[in-house]
């Protein structure tokens, strides 16, 4: 978690208090460096500053400060983006004091810092992630966790999946975000640690510490949260807590047992033993580090999940971080907008409200947002539009900016004729299965060609990606979306290709091919003609023979040929024979007759339509 960023659980933000405007150097009234005088020189943070940034603000050169990294052992190039904590030890170093930016312009309310005053701020539930390796039972001990409520008298009831939930346990909830790490999502729980005050490290005892175990490690640790080990599978015969803990500790996790600070639990998630030592320890971790925010202040959040619902539209989980989320409140997220007309969590209950760290799935938008941007809530419609369509302008313009950007390297790409990317826009129906074929797609590589992901969102493609495929000549992928037909009149005046697709694999198959045609696009398919198929004829030793009507076009001899029916293909292959009564045919034209067979497919039925066609050699640009 970068510090100063609004995923800054509210616990730690009173540290840094709202810096007061102080004199701000200008280069013409410093000394020019050297000078190791603390008392006026500030430098102002802003997130993802670069190396250079960093040097302008430090006002060094940009080579004395890649030494300066150098000396702390970081090996770094001029556009490289450096952490908030190494920049502070190097401004310590050159005098400097660190300041954050203070943002005041509204527009950018998501990287504003909220900064409560200390008695406005109440105790609030943890938000607590579960991570590790692939099959140690994240998702079952998600599950055992969620139905431990029932013991509290809570309704049990059928729950639905909103991305996250609340247990309660003595009386206090706990939140808990309800997507486990995979393999594939690897960006999402990056995501999901942001919005996370604890992380539970699941490993399973018959295991031990897998890949992914470490890989979960690290995102907790970037997080700076308090880590629980959840040795789980502890049922297992095979079980060996000991080794989970000795491998650990070698990483740092260093047990309680063992006089260190992590908590072990051992748990079995399939068993329902150990969960409720482990909401305890939740709780204990709570009562330390007393997570605060101010419920009486409009409220801020992320979203966990959204989803375009067929019944009730743009559909989003919410985590209210400050404030309180009422239905009819306004709400700008990521660069859309809308009104929370319903909110109602993983049981289907109604609310009117949500406190600080309830997760909850409002309707009211209009449009789908994407997993980990972040929301403010506002009281008046017109600037909520307002916010929403400015941040959306400057959406666009910096999707401009890549966009030429791509057009120019395509250019010296083609100067060097090569074009190594094959530019694309993901549209899908629920943000999971985007990321995963987004990760997907990402990774395949074809002797250096490569795919470049433009933009990947939820929701139905609009005239607005459109617009952006042709500008970075891309073409759209949809996932069990589809565009409405005004979208698709615009794509095919624009000559933007859409294809749609409800398999994933497919989809991979596809680009795999489209890339290797870019490789070596020596071979088009032409369709030639048209035929249908009027009668046919079992012929023993043959097979079946079609009597066909030649509908447009010509059907030559050596044609490939796909068999439709109802606008479905059903065999593709080649013709074994084409006949006009009896005798054998180089081809037949429109308005004919003809006889023929399908190379190893018999199955032709009276009303198929065949579509012929030719591989026809094109020229390399
Ligand atoms: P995930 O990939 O981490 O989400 O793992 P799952 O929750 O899907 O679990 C993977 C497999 O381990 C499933 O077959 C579970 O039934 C099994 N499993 C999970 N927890 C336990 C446990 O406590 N004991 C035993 N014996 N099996 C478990």
């Amino acid at each position: 978690m970068r510090e100063g960023s609004d995923f800054m659980p509210q616990y730690n933000n009173h540290k840094k208090n709202t810096p007061k405007k102080k004199f701000e150097p200008r280069k013409s009234n410093v000394p020019k460096r050297e000078s190791k005088d603390t008392s006026e020189k500030i430098f102002t943070y802003k997130p993802d500053m670069n190396v250079a940034q960093v040097a302008e603000g430090l006002r060094i050169s940009n080579a004395a400060m890649i030494k300066k990294l150098m000396g702390l052992g970081l090996m770094a190039s001029v556009n490289q983006i450096i952490d908030r904590d190494t920049i502070e030890v190097i401004a310590i170093d050159e005098g400097f004091k660190v300041q954050d930016e203070v943002i005041t312009d509204v527009t950018r309310f998501d990287e504003m810092n909220i900064v409560d005053d200390p008695k406005d701020m109440k105790k609030r539930p943890p938000i607590v992630t579960v991570m590790g390796h692939v099959d140690h039972g994240k998702t079952t001990l998600l599950d055992a966790i969620r139905k431990s409520r029932v013991v509290e008298g809570e309704a049990g009831g059928i729950t639905q999946h909103i991305g996250a939930y609340q247990v309660v346990r003595n009386g206090e909830p706990i939140t808990f975000i309800d997507t486990p790490g995979h393999a594939a999502f690897t960006e999402m729980r990056a995501r999901g640690a942001k919005v996370t005050d604890i992380v539970i490290l699941v490993v399973a005892a018959d295991d031990g510490v897998m890949p992914q175990t470490i890989e979960a490690l690290d995102h907790a640790k970037a997080a700076k949260v308090p880590i629980i080990v959840a040795v789980n599978k502890m049922d297992k015969a095979s079980a060996n807590p000991d080794r989970v803990m000795t491998e650990l500790s070698e990483k740092g996790l260093i047990p309680e047992a063992w006089g260190g600070k992590t908590p072990y639990v051992n748990v079995s998630a399939l068993k329902k033993m150990g969960i409720d030592e482990l909401l305890d320890v939740i709780q204990l971790i709570s009562e330390i580090e007393e997570f605060k925010a101010n419920p009486n202040r409009l409220a801020k959040g992320t979203v966990i999940e959204a989803s375009l619902d067929k019944g009730r539209g743009a559909v989003a989980t919410l985590i209210v971080e400050t404030g309180t989320l009422k239905t009819g409140d306004y709400i700008v997220i990521g660069n859309t907008y809308g009104k929370v007309r319903t909110m109602q969590d993983d049981l289907k209950r109604r609310y009117q409200e949500a406190l600080p760290s309830q997760p909850i799935e409002v309707t009211g938008l209009n449009e789908v947002p994407q997993a980990g941007d972040i929301f403010m809530a506002f009281t008046d419609e017109r600037l909520t539009k307002d916010i929403a369509s400015s941040r959306q302008s400057k959406q666009k313009e910096t999707e401009l900016k890549q966009v030429k950007k791509t057009s120019l390297d395509s250019m010296f790409g083609q100067m060097e004729s090569t074009e190594k990317e094959l530019n694309i826009i993901i549209k899908g129906d629920v943000q999971g299965s985007i990321e995963a074929l987004k990760n997907m797609l990402e990774k395949i590589d074809i002797n250096g060609f490569h795919v470049n992901v433009v933009r990947s969102s939820v929701g139905a493609i609009t005239e607005n990606d459109v617009t952006l495929a042709n500008a970075s000549n891309a073409i759209i992928i949809g996932f069990n979306v589809r565009p409405t037909a005004a979208v698709k009149q615009e794509a095919d005046q624009q000559g933007v290709e859409i294809r749609l697709y409800s398999i994933i694999y497919r989809i991979a198959e596809d680009i795999e091919s489209a890339l290797k045609g870019m490789l070596a696009p020596t071979f088009e398919e032409i369709v030639t003609g048209q035929a249908e198929i009027r009668e046919t004829f079992k012929v023993s030793k043959v097979g079946t023979i079609a009597g066909a009507y030649v509908t447009d076009g010509v059907i030559k001899r050596d044609a490939l040929v796909r068999v439709l029916r109802n606008g479905i293909v059903v065999y593709e292959g080649k013709l074994g024979s084409l006949k006009r009564f009896k005798d054998d045919v180089k081809e037949v034209r429109q308005g004919y007759e003809c006889g023929f067979s399908i190379e190893n497919y018999n199955d032709i039925k009276i009303g198929d339509v065949i579509e012929a066609s030719q591989m026809k050699e094109v020229e390399v640009d």
